[in-house]
């Protein structure tokens, strides 16, 4: 009996090895020894948590496996971006949106259509209120140039019982705030970016003309703290602030934010999928969630208060593991990618032109609908799970990753992204080796987590 060619298997040490079985879930930690000689006891184990499967067998067991994702899609979320401004009072050397900010902003009239093309769509979705969201987004939103424009997205959301979350970099939110206050029933949170210590934040983060915004960002934060409004703190780590992250949270445990049980810390991974270029700010998915899993371990005042949503490869692993405590978030098998990917993102432009995702806005190969006729399918971007990609389905680590990135795969055709996607797990297992070992038991196999 030998185990499925398609278990990862990852040497840890020369005595225990790390196996990984994409199809039931299972992950173990297992002397090679006994892999070697593969006793009856090991045998049954191994049996048990499926790492003796044929292909028939896989495909009936993904086929399966796909209701677990699908009764979970039932509650997701749905965000409609909507642009006031594609204006933005910051001249961040890292934006992603560089190419895209210009004098372009949004009308009440125009809004008007966004807001019929939400409303028709969630009419013919069927979906509950509750699960609707308007993400008030730019360039800055706040810059736009009739403030009313932000107030009737308020106005339309309290009408419809949707939320409103509003991306925005802080800088204004002091002339904004009596409004924030007025609506603060239909506001779920602020996302506002906070990057480093001051030096490091100003660096990217600056002004247009070149002062650094690190104190206007902290006055955003505690001012919106203050009244009692919901902020998701941002850090987006990249390889020119993750060194000094220590340092930004002793100044935020310092500044006793995480004292306010409304204050939520994200980290996002810096990425730029249309772009990959390693000589910029990107650094691996390992290696953020090792960062993350070291100060979860040694801060415990920042449980409960630090989110990493943006599991790209690792989302299963790290949660087998219990590396950052429970999470209330999906970690079953991979069926699609990201949200947008799974159809529950909309990017609606200051022309009220709709986009795939926020890393394509204005991009004509991304375009995916408009207000006169609504969402329109587009056939490379329409929502396709693992099983319906033929270069997925085959794939041994499909429901680790969950189709890939269609943006990458756009600009970088050539890229492999099987390679690719192994290359972060492995690293990621290579980072973990010492935690991981922990948990070896020399005389048997040691089951890390249960089955999907
Ligand atoms: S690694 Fe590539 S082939 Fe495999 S599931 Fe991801 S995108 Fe598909
Ligand atoms: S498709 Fe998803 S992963 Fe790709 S750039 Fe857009 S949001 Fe990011």
């Amino acid at each position: 009996m030998e185990l499925s060619d398609r278990i990862l298997k990852f040497e840890l040490d020369g005595f225990s090895s790390l196996l990984i079985n994409p199809i039931t879930g299972a992950i173990d930690v297992a002397p090679k020894q006994i892999l070697d000689d593969m006793p009856d006891s090991a045998k049954e184990h191994l049996d048990s948590r499926g790492y003796f499967f044929s292909e028939d067998e896989r495909t009936e067991i993904l086929r399966g496996l796909q209701s677990t994702y699908e009764q979970h899609s039932q509650n997701v979320p749905y965000w409609f971006y909507v642009l006031t401004t594609l204006n933005c009072n910051f001249g961040c050397p890292i934006c992603y949106e560089k190419q895209t900010l210009e004098n372009s902003e949004t009308t009440p009239q125009k809004l008007e259509k966004i807001i019929k093309t939400v409303s028709e769509f969630q009419e013919e979705h069927k979906i509950p209120s509750e699960r609707m969201n308007l993400v008030i987004f730019g360039g800055e939103p706040l810059c736009a140039s009739d403030p009313n424009v932000v107030r009737q997205i308020f106005d339309t959301s309290v009408q419809h019982n949707w939320k409103d979350v509003i991306v925005t970099n802080g800088s204004r939110a002091k002339r904004f705030i009596d409004m924030f206050v007025e609506y603060s029933n239909t506001i779920s949170d602020f996302r506002v970016t906070l990057d480093g210590p001051q030096s490091i934040h100003d660096a990217r983060r600056p002004y247009r003309g070149g002062r650094g915004s690190f104190n206007d960002v902290v006055d955003a934060i505690e001012l919106l703290l203050e009244n009692n409004l919901r902020v998701k703190m941002q850090t987006i780590l990249g390889s020119g602030n993750i060194q000094h992250y220590d340092e930004l949270m002793s100044f935020v445990d310092k500044r006793g934010w995480l004292q306010y049980p409304n204050f939520e810390w994200r980290i996002e991974g810096s990425h730029d999928y249309a772009n990959l270029d390693p000589e910029k700010d990107e650094i691996s998915e390992g290696k953020i969630v090792q960062k993350l899993i070291q100060s979860w371990e040694e801060h415990p005042e920042l449980h409960g208060k630090l989110k990493f949503e943006s599991f790209k490869y690792l989302g299963h692993i790290t949660r087998s593991f219990g590396w950052l405590g429970e999470y209330k978030t999906y970690w079953g098998p991979k069926f699609g990618f990201c949200e947008p990917q799974k159809d529950f993102h909309y990017v609606f432009s200051t022309d009220g032109n709709i986009y795939h995702c926020p890393r394509t806005i204005n991009n004509p190969d991304f375009y995916v609908g408009n207000t006169k006729e609504g969402v329109v399918s587009d056939e490379e971007l329409k929502h396709k799970t693992i099983l319906d990609r033929e270069d997925c389905l085959p794939c041994s680590i499909n429901t680790l990753c969950g189709g890939g990135c269609v943006v990458q795969k756009k600009y970088h055709p050539q890229l492999n992204c099987k390679e690719y996607a192994s290359s972060v797990i492995s690293e990621f297992v290579d980072l973990m080796k010492s935690k991981i070992l922990e948990r070896a038991n020399p005389t048997k196999i040691v089951p890390i987590n249960d089955l999907w």
